[in-house]
């Protein structure tokens, strides 16, 4: 027997009338490109992302269109990803570190019809124009007085100011009543080697994504909180957080570009959010800011550091330079992105600092609707005791089925395959051990890469560490250590190897540290060990050729 409840489709359009209605006055904060700050209501919010869907549908915009963004975190972006979303068409956030061919994939891939695209990128976007046919319309996102001379206007797309797309549209819309399953966004991954592939979200699963994220067992999301979310919209949706807050009519505060330490710092003295979203190498520039210049974070009740691995270090002095909670989050693209949140919990309030500490460098516990589990190379389970590595696998309804346009599924026996190896405990918590192919294999041992650079960057005079596991003529292979030292530091090998000896076992200890100037990453920020493997690969094998036999 069915239940008797009404089926009523789970809406992104719902979202935004929700907080226009109830959380009228609620703000939404933007720094501008402009330099100024812009600030409006949720109300305002609707307003025009309303007169937006009704611009898109007289540009001919049909339900399955792909709207492409290239664009910061601010409100003309919230304004797209509700319109678009809204009407039936797919918001297709574009992420504009990536390398121009691999931007004209994209953009080919999905058929973009029309691209938004904030000032800072027109430059990039005038070096692909002749090679994105799809594209009819740029709708560049400024007001008449911001246009820039841009030689877009002399290639085969219409061009247009986004104030003067909007402007005569009608402010009232009835947002269709789509089966939930519509896709709503699309964004595509960044990976390392092939093109990267497309994952589309439906209304659905973004909704539930939102639900569970909300909730104070993860992101705890009310209308009193204020979000700084610094990770961009243009990677995974700023982690959903433009449909999280809006759900909970929360204040919502758009850095725009300016996510530099002393613009953060100055952004979050005048806002007071309660809450931060952001990958490690950001807090490290705010950090550091705030150190030089002996700020303390007043307002600042959480930050949610995900996308990599959060060092100890960071932890700490969030929690005792600034009083701030770190929550360690895991996910990736094709889970919308969120997989596990480390929460405060009831247990952390009788434990010490150190071995909160060390919970909290665990990535957390999987967020409702998320299962988890990890095998070995030949599928079986491994047990959940903190120890045993394996292939860390997912389920979800949010989590990825297939990749865009392919003709099979994603899935391994119904479970998804994150590419990262993990152990879990007896308590749920998940700990990422490493990417499945940057773990270090040592005689037969496995090393973790990302535990190694965790404890260098403890060290003070380490800016940036890498790890990386390289061919050894003993023992396969064997971790070599890059690092950037911190501006005006000197700091040895051998005391690098000291600081390291008493965090991890001595077999783990590098071989050999490297002092490197920069460090290379990929367009979400993450460190690019391909590169460096190949640069470096023959490190050990060189200098045992050259050491005296
Ligand atoms: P992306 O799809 O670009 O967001 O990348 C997802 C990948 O980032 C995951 O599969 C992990 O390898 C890595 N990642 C995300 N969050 C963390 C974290 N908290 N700690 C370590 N690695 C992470």
């Amino acid at each position: 027997m069915n239940g008797n409840m009404m089926n009523h489709p789970l809406l992104i359009s719902d979202l935004i009338e929700h907080a226009a209605k109830y959380y009228p006055t609620s703000e939404i904060v933007s720094q501008r490109l402009e330099g100024d700050i812009h600030r409006y209501t949720y109300k305002d919010a609707n307003r025009r992302s309303k007169q937006l869907a009704n611009a898109l549908t007289h540009s001919s915009i049909n339900q399955g269109d792909r709207i492409g963004t290239l664009a910061w975190n601010g409100y003309r972006h919230y304004e797209i990803y509700y319109a678009a979303s809204g009407m039936g068409a797919i918001t297709h956030t574009i992420n504009p570190r990536l390398f121009p061919e691999q931007l004209v994939y994209i953009i080919n891939h999905a058929e973009d019809r029309m691209l938004f695209v904030d000032l800072t990128f027109i430059p990039l976007l005038e070096t692909i124009q002749t090679q994105i046919p799809s594209v009819e319309t740029i709708v560049i996102m400024a007001d008449s007085d911001h246009m820039p001379a841009t030689s877009l206007t002399e290639g085969p797309c219409s061009v247009i100011c986004y104030e003067t797309f909007i402007a005569d549209a009608s402010e009232t819309y009835d947002w269709p009543q789509l089966d939930d399953e519509t896709a709503a966004a699309i964004c595509y991954t960044s990976g390392t080697t092939g093109n990267p592939k497309g994952v589309v979200y439906s209304h659905r699963s973004t909704l539930l994504h939102a639900f569970a994220s909300a909730i104070p067992e993860a992101l705890s999301i009310s209308s009193r909180s204020t979000l700084l979310p610094v990770v961009p919209m243009f990677h995974v949706c700023a982690w959903g957080t433009p449909y999280s807050a809006t759900l909970s009519g929360a204040k919502l505060v758009f850095p725009g570009a300016a996510l530099d330490g002393e613009s953060l710092a100055t952004l979050i003295e005048a806002e007071q959010p309660t809450l931060l979203l952001g990958v490690p190498t950001i807090w490290l520039g705010l950090l550091q800011y705030l150190k030089e210049h002996s700020i303390r974070l007043n307002s600042v009740e959480n930050i949610v550091i995900g996308g990599s691995a959060a060092p100890r270090s960071m932890i700490q002095s969030f929690d005792e330079d600034h009083d701030a909670f770190v929550m360690h989050a895991w996910g990736m693209t094709e889970m919308s992105p969120i997989g596990t949140i480390g929460a405060y919990t009831r247990e952390m309030g009788n434990i010490s600092k150190e071995e909160r500490y060390s919970l909290q460098q665990k990535q957390g516990r999987p967020v409702f609707g998320v299962q988890l589990k990890i095998i070995n190379d030949d599928g079986e389970i491994q047990p959940n005791d903190g120890i045993a590595f394996g292939r860390l696998m997912v389920k979800g309804p949010w989590i990825i089925e297939r990749y865009f346009n392919a003709e099979s599924t994603a899935l391994e026996n119904g479970w998804f395959d994150t590419g990262d190896v993990a152990t879990l405990d007896s308590q749920g918590y998940m700990k990422i051990v490493d990417r499945n192919k940057d773990v270090i294999k040592s005689g037969g041992e496995w090393i973790s890469s990302i535990d190694l650079e965790n404890a260098a960057v403890g060290h003070p005079a380490v800016q940036e560490a890498c790890v990386i596991g390289i061919q050894h003529p003993k023992w396969d292979e064997r971790p070599l250590l890059l690092v950037i030292k911190q501006q005006g530091q000197s700091v040895s090998k051998d005391d690098i190897i000291d600081h390291l000896s008493s965090k991890v076992a001595k077999w783990w200890l590098p071989n050999d540290v490297v002092f490197v100037d920069e460090l290379p990453h990929t367009a979400t920020g993450k460190l690019l060990k391909v590169n460096l493997r190949d640069q470096f690969g023959d490190h050990y094998i060189n200098l045992q050729n050259s050491s005296p036999s």
